[in-house]
């Protein structure tokens, strides 16, 4: 599209050509550059969007890219032999490069938004239902969630255009909705998730208007579908700023919509040791992803859902309940409430459950019967669990310490000392999307 029809469809356009924006070809996937380039070839718009131009202007490496063109999904599908549309009330083509999907949006007008993930979600209280249209790049850009979120790179010259002031917001590192926040957090309160969590990730501030909004609005998390804040949590939690990223739900309020069981024993515990205990936690995470070491959400979930399982095993065990018998109790109420905001899938709620339990067999099997409970399946991800309840006196130091010392002297045993999930034969049996590693600690 050339600059002048640009600034007739969209008159607050601005455009900036190659020379003034960091972004290069030799930074953006060689399958996304195929994709944009045939999309131009055919005579369509096409152009790089959302996190990938948000991230090169940065200089930090994109997730994934994502592509917006006029050409219609089916159109698309014409062009690409590997392309699959996925989605019903709005399609999207994903195109396929072995394990690389370059996902393909056609324009959009509506200020909806119904991304794939968001499929079944049940709209009501605000939150938009009307079905969405086809736009031009303009209204495309109008509908997104963030400033820059919306900056558009034009394969047909390279150049970067900004409808909704982005650049700046970028410049000066501030996460501003586009419109009004209240409208659209309304529509879509997952936005208020987003916001910190791209604030967290690029070390931006939320917008002030919006900052204020927030805390008032994290109720409206509470109709948003539980598969879909599963999904969330783990970009919070699991996308290398963790810690971060957790002081900032709390400051926003957001936390205790997500978590509402968990920031009851962070507000009433008052030394800070469950806030101690999570950083611990996400910190622990954070280090094994910039090492580039597995990590698994069951471990996450398990140190989320901790403080309140521990509250109601104090609670059984006053009712006389043995510790085994008050913490299974504990653990099914505990996930069962949990369940009501935040799906967590069977594959990595079966071994939180299993890491829970053996904590007090931890405690009570130290010597003889110790050597049985290295071999077992969880071992592993309970002793790191054991470590981190340690580190804030939750645990006996002395106890975590005599595990450590069994396990050196013991020599590493191949099945269980090693977090690599490929050595496991369960492997095979597993089912659905993968989402991080396995098993090891988080
Ligand atoms: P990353 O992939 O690094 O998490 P991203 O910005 O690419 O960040 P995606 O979830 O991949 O985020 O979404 C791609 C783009 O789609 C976003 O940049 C934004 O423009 C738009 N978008 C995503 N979710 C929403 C939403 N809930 N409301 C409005 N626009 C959205
Ligand atoms: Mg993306």
């Amino acid at each position: 599209m050339t600059e002048q029809i640009l600034q007739e469809q969209a008159p607050d356009a601005v455009v900036f050509p190659r020379s003034e924006h960091r972004i290069s070809r030799a930074d953006i996937s060689d399958n996304a550059l195929k994709v944009l380039y045939r999309l131009h070839n055919a005579g369509y718009e096409a152009y790089l969007v959302g996190g990938g131009v948000r991230d090169l202007s940065l200089g930090r490496e994109p997730k994934d890219f994502d592509v917006a063109t006029s050409a219609r999904p089916e159109e698309v599908r014409g062009l690409f032999r590997n392309c699959r549309l996925i989605g019903r009330r709005f399609r999207l083509a994903h195109v396929h490069f072995g394990p690389e999907i370059i996902e393909v949006a056609t324009f959009r007008a509506a200020h909806d938004f119904d991304g794939a993930g968001q499929e079944d979600a049940q709209l009501r209280d605000g939150m938009l239902v009307r079905d969405n249209v086809y736009g031009t790049v303009g209204e495309d850009a109008l509908r997104r969630d963030f400033t820059i979120n919306s900056l558009y790179y034009n394969i047909a010259d390279f150049s970067v255009v900004d409808f909704a002031n982005g650049m700046d917001d970028l410049e000066a590192g501030v996460v501003r909705l586009i419109g009004d926040p209240d409208a659209r957090f309304r529509e879509d309160p997952v936005r208020m998730l987003r916001a910190v969590r791209f604030a967290a990730k690029l070390g931006f501030r939320v917008d002030e208007e919006a900052g204020k909004r927030i805390p008032e609005m994290a109720p409206l998390l509470e109709h948003v579908p539980q598969a879909r804040l599963f999904d969330e949590v783990l970009k919070l939690f699991m996308g290398g700023q963790g810690a971060q990223t957790f002081e900032m739900l709390r400051k926003y309020r957001l936390f205790g919509a997500l978590f509402p069981g968990t920031d009851t024993e962070i507000e009433e515990e008052g030394h800070g040791t469950w806030v101690q205990f999570l950083n611990a936690a996400l910190d622990n995470t954070d280090r094994r992803i910039a090492d580039g070491k597995p990590v698994t959400p069951a471990f996450l979930f398990a140190a989320l859902l901790w403080p309140v399982v521990r509250r109601r095993t104090s609670f059984h065990l006053e009712q006389g309940l043995t510790e085994a018998q008050g913490l299974q109790l504990a653990v099914a109420d505990a996930i069962e409430e949990q369940l009501q905001r935040v799906s967590v899938p069977k594959r990595f709620s079966l071994p939180m459950r299993e890491m829970f339990a053996l904590q007090p067999r931890l405690e009570r099997n130290r010597g003889r019967r110790a050597g049985r409970l290295v071999t077992h399946p969880r071992f592993r991800a309970a002793y790191d669990f054991l470590l981190l309840r340690a580190v804030v006196g939750d645990a006996e130091q002395e106890l975590a310490d005599w595990w450590t010392r069994y396990q050196e002297g013991e020599g590493r045993q191949p099945e269980v000392a090693d977090s690599e999930p490929a050595r496991r034969p369960r492997r095979r049996r597993r089912r659905g999307p993968r989402r991080g590693g396995d098993e090891g600690g988080a």
